[in-house]
């Protein structure tokens, strides 16, 4: 779907071909006009289609060019190499540039110098590469030295130049260049690089080319286009640098998109006291608050405020250092947040109280941020209640159903230093120091807090397993922070109390030592730490389902509400729960279903003292034996329906007949040998062994080589009616119920596993002839549905037959997963990891639905059965039901409903909305 994006979207820029048919692959920005616009993010990445779109606005970019994304793809394509056309229009590019910016790349009387960076449609924080300060060597050092009247700026240009290079182009471990930086601060005897003057500078540089060249066995490159050259095919490669590959894994970005590269004139933020650099937001991403937020640095270069190294100052005190820029860039930003009408997340740097605006693009947020803004751009009447709904990313809602610290026992405890609140939520967990040990830990069934003095791309993967994140340095747009929040992870960062040792495993904090695996929380909506385990309680969301909370009392709950509401009001879909429960359904009406898509009766005899009962049903060696113990069930059941019709309040209630295999209600085969066995160790006899004896038979009998493709499904009601019998009185006699109390309910019968017609046909006889005994007994008529579920490939192929039956269908896509790849619903996590790497697999299918396969099926299904029942209602049950993506794709197949667990249906109201309205699941 992603290549059909982004082939449309190349094909709306189409007038911007070239002339004689030649695609275009580089776009110009500057003097107040670009080639490009917004709506090009597909070709231009999302940083160049808003340094385009920022241009023509008018409003103060160094001027630049963009290197398009097909101009990556073609460098794959070429077998890593950049195609000599591509590379000539960069040049005419070059030259438009040189001319914009009055300087030239090379010259030494005044040297243009540009940045080089990645940019690919989805932002990718960090994971790939920059180089700033393009275009120095060692003869432009001295022109820009003459130009500035700065020699120390020259020469710290430089430096930082080469190492940037050398990393990121010639691929030198950076700890080559620290140490060398170390080496002339222990022999000057300074501690920060500020007060390091031009000649030690002039050293560092000459210290810098040798290590290129030990390391290389060439000298640094001299030739401005040959650096160019060089660090545009280094970001094309960063594309697949390990950290990249896996944020794309982690976030569904297709690997087949490709980055653009920016080539832009650099301005500077170190030129001295009248210079800064700094990132910021509209609005709060962590709580959506409505204030200017963000961090600067004076004196300093772009990297040094998001890679957390120096703890930047809040952007409210620019104000009082440079009221000019600080005014205008207010202006600004409001004047880009009405043109997006989004929360704009910007970087721009200050070269001599001059203000430059270097990036724009909607800001990343947390969940709970995402339903403040989209509702406070509601009430200010930037957007609509539509535009707010496809605004939030459905994900973002589930976030905020995540629980909250036990308020008596979080207060309970101390508060041991505090960081700033970068993604909210509350942590709690055993400390490790790396990112490989919170994997392992949590693979050990542990939860975990990620304590680091700062997180670096490469820490994603543990990151994305713990609980949260702890980091001692940065600020609110460092690394840990912007992962942290879009991940919906808890994090607090920049907790400078935090003495952290990685090496010994340990840190320090306020008089107290933490080692690796001792507990720790935090708050990351009040940036609170505390030493010790704390519990937590369910979101203020889920206090208000749960009547433990007023709806009034919370702000949360009503904007929660709102959104959802605007929500309903597009989609198409219906949507119900998978709920076996009284409390469950509760739950699930209360957050937005209005059905029950699946009750699995089978869950219902896991209840409190029921095993025994169930395990007698199944020992039964004779009919009547068996029909007593059902009979002990049925009272049973018969209030777990009640409840669960009457939690529904008149919504439809799907139930399903039993199926799993009967095994699995009983004891594992393997402990019951192991029983016995010890028993006769021990000499025991009499009636309890013969009991365990005649357990582990019935065991072995009932044991099958493939219980999924085994004695399950409709197959038990086949073989034992009596069980569909009891559980079909237990329904009706429910529904009876509640007709002569004045609630009607239309029970829909489900039958599992139908693969062949007469299957259903035997089982509706069993369930026809039992409700109209009911119905004559309880002296009242209720109407009830029989339908079945499609989960078996021959049921979705034999759909047109098999609706000549039933009244409804079902997809249960986890079987129909399951069935038509061949793959174990158990199983596949053993394989799976090593199908993603080999890019046999992209996604889980279990999770998301295989549309060209198993889609294929559920299309031909609703295509087949239509024709067979024309107003025949079909819906989908299995664990796709709550995922954004494959919701739109049920949404195009025609479906009646989606069925999800209680808790993804506020994500299932707003992904039902947004494929309403056509919107693309990642645009
Ligand atoms: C299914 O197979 O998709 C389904 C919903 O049923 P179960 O998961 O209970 O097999
Ligand atoms: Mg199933």
């Amino acid at each position: 779907m992603a290549k059909k994006l982004a082939r449309k979207a190349a094909a709306k820029a189409a007038p911007k071909r070239k002339a004689r048919g030649a695609r275009k692959y580089v776009y110009f920005f500057g003097g107040g006009k670009a080639d490009g616009n917004r709506h090009m993010k597909d070709l231009l990445g999302g940083k160049g289609s808003g340094l385009a779109e920022m241009t023509n606005a008018g409003l103060p970019v160094p001027p630049g060019f963009t290197i398009s994304t097909e101009a990556c793809t073609l460098y794959y394509r070429e077998g890593r190499k950049v195609p000599s056309t591509v590379d000539r229009e960069m040049l005419a590019n070059l030259a438009k540039l040189e001319k914009a910016a009055g300087a030239t790349l090379g010259k030494v009387e005044n040297p243009l110098l540009v940045s080089v960076r990645s940019g690919a449609k989805f932002s990718m924080p960090g994971m790939m590469d920059t180089i700033l300060n393009l275009g120095l060597n060692d003869r432009t050092v001295e022109g820009l030295k003459a130009r500035t009247s700065n020699g120390r700026f020259a020469y710290d240009s430089y430096r930082r130049f080469i190492q940037m290079y050398g990393a990121v182009v010639l691929e030198i471990p950076k700890d080559a260049f620290e140490h060398a930086l170390e080496h002339v601060k222990e022999a000057r005897g300074v501690r920060l690089d500020t007060d390091l003057d031009e000649a030690a500078w002039r050293d560092v540089v000459a210290r810098f080319k040798d290590v290129v060249r030990s390391r290389t066995k060439r000298d640094f490159p001299q030739v401005p286009l040959d650096q160019l050259r060089g660090a545009r095919d280094a970001v094309f490669r960063s594309w697949n640098n390990a950290r990249a590959i896996e944020y794309r894994r982690i976030y569904e970005i297709p690997d087949s998109i490709g980055t653009a590269v920016n080539v832009q004139m650099m301005v500077f933020g170190n030129t001295g006291n009248r210079s800064a650099t700094g990132v910021g937001f509209t609005r709060n991403p962590a709580t959506g608050a409505k204030e200017f937020y963000g961090e600067f640095l004076v004196n300093a270069q772009g990297e040094d405020v998001v890679a957390g190294i120096r703890t930047p100052q809040p952007i409210s005190e620019l104000e009082n250092v440079m009221p000019h820029a600080y005014k205008e860039l207010r202006q600004i930003t409001t004047r880009l947040e009405r043109h997006y009408k989004d929360v704009q997340d910007f970087e721009f740097t200050v070269q001599d109280d001059r203000l430059f605006m270097l990036q724009t693009r909607n800001g990343k947020r947390t969940g709970y941020a995402a339903v403040v803004i989209a509702t406070d751009l509601v009430d200010e009447k930037l957007i609509s209640p539509k535009d707010a709904v496809l605004q939030v990313d459905p994900e973002s809602v589930s976030q905020l159903l995540a629980p909250v610290f036990e308020p008596k026992a979080w207060q309970a405890l101390p508060v041991t230093t505090r960081g700033l609140p970068a993604s909210p939520g509350a942590a709690s967990g055993q400390v490790v120091f790396t990112a490989d040990d919170a994997v392992e830990w949590t693979r050990q069934g542990k939860k975990v807090i990620l304590v680091r003095k700062e997180t670096v791309p490469d820490d994603i993967h543990g990151m994305f397993v713990s609980q949260g994140v702890l980091t001692a340095t940065g600020g609110m747009t460092s690394h840990a922070a912007v992962v942290g929040r879009q991940m919906g992870k808890p994090s607090v960062v920049g907790a400078g109390a935090l003495e952290i040792s990685e090496s010994g495993r340990r840190f320090s904090v306020d008089g107290a030592t933490v080692r690796e695996g001792d507990f720790v929380s935090f708050d990351g909506l009040t940036g609170e730490v505390k030493l010790g385990q704390v519990g937590t309680r369910p979101s203020e969301i889920l206090q208000v389902v749960a009547g433990d909370m007023k709806p009034a009392a919370s702000d949360l709950y009503r904007r929660f509400d709102r959104l959802l509401t605007w929500a309903d009001k597009f989609r198409r879909l219906g949507i119900r729960a998978n709920a076996d429960q009284p409390d469950q359904a509760e739950t699930a009406y209360a957050l937005g279903a209005r059905g029950i898509g699946l009750c699995r009766t089978e869950h219902m005899f896991f209840g409190e003292g029921r095993i025994p009962i169930v395990q007698r049903m199944i020992l039964a060696d004779n009919e009547s034996d068996r029909r007593a113990a059902l009979a002990e069930l049925l009272p049973l059941q018969r209030k777990d329906f009640y409840g669960v019709f009457k939690a529904m309040h008149g919504s439809p209630v799907t139930i399903r007949t039993i199926d799993p295999p009967l095994h699995e209600f009983l004891p594992k085969r393997e402990d019951l040998m192991v029983e016995v066995a010890t028993m006769e160790a021990k000499g025991t006899t009499g009636r309890e062994l013969d009991e365990k004896r005649a357990l582990l038979r019935r065991v072995e009998q009932l044991h099958e080589f493939n219980p999924m493709l085994g004695h399950r499904g409709v197959r038990l009601g086949i073989t034992y009616p009596e069980i569909t019998e009891m559980q079909t009185r237990a329904i009706l006699e429910a529904a009876c119920q509640l007709a002569k109390e004045g609630t009607s309910v239309v029970p829909e019968i489900m039958i599992p596993l139908v693969g062949l017609v007469k299957e259903l046909r035997d089982q509706k006889a069993v369930v026809d002839r039992v409700a109209a005994d009911v119905m004559r007994e309880q002296g009242v008529r209720v109407k009830y549905l029989v339908g079945t579920m499609i989960e078996v490939p021959r049921g979705a192929m034999t759909a047109e037959e098999i609706a000549h039956e039933a009244e409804f269908f079902s997809f249960g896509t986890n079987d129909l997963t399951q069935l038509t790849f061949g793959f174990s619903r158990d199983d596949i996590g053993k394989f799976l990891g090593s199908y993603q790497d080999k890019k046999i697999l992209e996604k889980d299918p279990f999770a998301t639905i295989d549309t060209i396969g198993v889609g294929e099926l559920v299309e031909l299904g609703v295509q087949r059965g239509r024709r067979g029942r024309p107003d025949l209602k079909v819906g989908i049950c299995g664990e796709h039901g709550g995922d954004p993506s494959s919701i739109h794709f049920f949404a195009k197949a025609g479906l009646d409903y989606v069925s999800a667990s209680p808790y993804r249906i506020p994500v299932a109201r707003l992904a039902a909305a947004q494929a309403a309205l056509h919107v693309k699941v990642g645009d």
